[in-house]
């Protein structure tokens, strides 16, 4: 296993969220809710005679994510004609971009977390980022096909990475950095399952006797960065297995299937496709002036890395705390609303990471989708400082925030209702120290003749007693003065 090393390159789809089409003024719609084939032109269905016309807004937004990308936006782009026929691409043809695509030799840095061994930054360079227009969708139905040209010419950015990723864990890490750039941006919600972002693998693997690659596949409809992280686990493990016994991988494209956890053969690529790739007559040359990069560079809103780097300097937050939360933009904004609202901000980072992550784990709430939630920033906010205010203790809080994870109750209306605001009365705690160390006589004997670790049992004895709201602090210093004064 440790011989062969996965070779992976990203092509990754992103529509772009401009109101207008790619290249005519119909309005671009929620391609699943919208009823089908209701946002629809001549343009768009690629009638004889419609002219095509570029959509500003869709250059523009491609530039900002070259640019987040690290890449260079060459003087002039250029669109072109990409033949071949599909019931989804009335034309025949589908306008992307060739050889002078919009942005060219970027590279992202990724936090990678290995399945064994420590985290590490790697770059991974990007090849190319260009515009294309999208093709309609496709419904098999019993008896025939569907189809809906919704989708049909909505702005799409293809981002092409160069081989550079080496592992599943690397693709995850890559894939999650590039959504939350896209989402960071507001180019692109980052909706995988619904196909506004699409994320396609082309692996092979290399033995370590190798000098150049070998035969790599294409995996298609990964619907989560989950799936295209099983995908290349599974695919890196069947090409192996396929070299190994004297076999040999054949150019192919995958699917992925769901229920069985395994890759699926689509089509053998016997030969290249051939396109017939050629300038499209109907555009112009695009020009992108100096000016107008730089314009587009200036207004580019705070990315994650740049949000990360501001939460270790300016909060004191851990590398790898703040690498967690600005990950997913609606965690980030979460997080940032529960500081405007007067938290602590290492308080909210290991409550937010702790309690509130493991919540949402358990119903099964993905970090993307933390504004579903019924506790507001607010509300979690006011937890954060019943706590650090001495209110709540770690337990009593806990059981507030179930609480308020149910009912989206404010967190000093659950506190009032059961009476768990936390006991600092050192009259009270005596009391219930007093009365456990009567109640266990031999423990005491044994800790006072050297079994220290008998400490712990005693406190966890006395915060019973004391319903659990007893304040740790108070409660140890009384439970050791209490131990000190039985010493002889
Ligand atoms: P095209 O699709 O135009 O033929 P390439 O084949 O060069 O372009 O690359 C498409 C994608 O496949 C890129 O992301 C590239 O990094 C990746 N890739 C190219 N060769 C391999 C390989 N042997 N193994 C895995 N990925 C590869
Ligand atoms: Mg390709």
């Amino acid at each position: 296993m440790s011989d062969w090393k996965p070779i992976i390159g990203l092509e990754v789809h992103a529509e772009l969220l401009t109101e207008s089409k790619m290249f005519s003024a119909c309005p671009v719609v929620d391609s699943v809710e919208a009823a089908p084939n209701t946002a629809v032109d001549p343009v768009s269905l690629g009638l004889p005679g419609t002219l095509p016309v570029i959509n500003r807004k869709a250059i523009e937004f491609g530039m900002m994510v070259g640019l987040a990308l690290n890449c260079e936006i060459p003087p002039f782009n250029q669109f072109a004609r990409k033949s071949y026929f599909y019931p989804d691409l009335p034309k025949g043809y589908q306008i992307s971009q060739y050889d002078r695509p919009l942005a060219i030799n970027g590279y992202v840095d990724v936090e990678v977390t290995p399945e064994t061994g420590d985290p590490y930054t790697k770059r991974i360079r990007i090849r190319r980022a260009h515009l294309e227009e999208d093709t309609g969708k496709l419904t098999h139905i019993p008896g025939g096909s569907l189809v809906d040209y919704n989708r049909a010419g909505v702005p799409l950015l293809e981002i092409v990475t160069e081989p550079d990723v080496n592992s599943a864990e690397e693709a995850e890490a890559f894939g999650r950095k590039l959504r939350a750039i896209l989402q960071y941006l507001g180019v692109n919600n980052g909706d995988m399952s619904k196909g506004v972002l699409r994320m396609e693998p082309n692996i092979s693997v290399m033995h370590k006797t190798d000098t150049e690659f070998r035969t790599r596949t294409e995996v298609k409809n990964l619907n989560s960065i989950r799936n295209v992280f099983r995908a290349i686990k599974a695919e890196t493990e069947r090409q192996i297995k396929l070299w190994e016994s004297g076999d040999s991988v054949k150019q192919a494209t995958l699917g992925w299937d769901e229920a069985k956890q395994r890759v699926v053969i689509q089509r053998y690529k016997e030969t290249a496709d051939e396109y017939r790739y050629f300038p499209e007559p109907d555009l112009p040359v695009l020009e992108v002036s100096r000016e107008w990069v730089e314009q587009v560079r200036k207004n580019l809103p705070e990315l994650p890395d740049a949000k990360r780097e501001r939460f270790i300097r300016e909060l004191g937050l851990s590398e790898y705390d703040a690498s967690v939360l600005v990950m997913d933009q609606a965690v980030a904004h979460y997080y940032e609303e529960v500081l405007a609202n007067g938290a602590n901000p290492k308080s909210a980072a290991n409550w937010m990471m702790g309690n509130l992550f493991s919540l949402m784990n358990a119903n099964e709430i993905a970090r993307e989708d933390i504004e579903q939630i019924k506790i507001s920033a607010k509300q979690f906010a006011a937890l954060l400082k019943l706590v650090d205010g001495g209110t709540l203790n770690r337990g009593t809080a806990t059981t507030v925030l179930n609480e308020m994870w149910t009912t989206g109750d404010d967190p000093a209306k659950i506190v009032e209702a059961q009476g768990l605001a936390q006991v600092s009365d050192t009259g009270a705690i005596s009391a219930a120290v007093d009365k456990v160390l009567a109640e266990n006589e031999k423990m005491v004997a044994d800790y006072l003749g050297g079994k220290d670790k008998l400490l712990g049992a005693m406190m966890g004895m006395c915060m019973k007693a004391l319903g659990g709201k007893g304040d740790p602090k108070v409660v140890t210093e009384a439970l050791k003065a209490a131990l000190d004064a039985r010493r002889t």
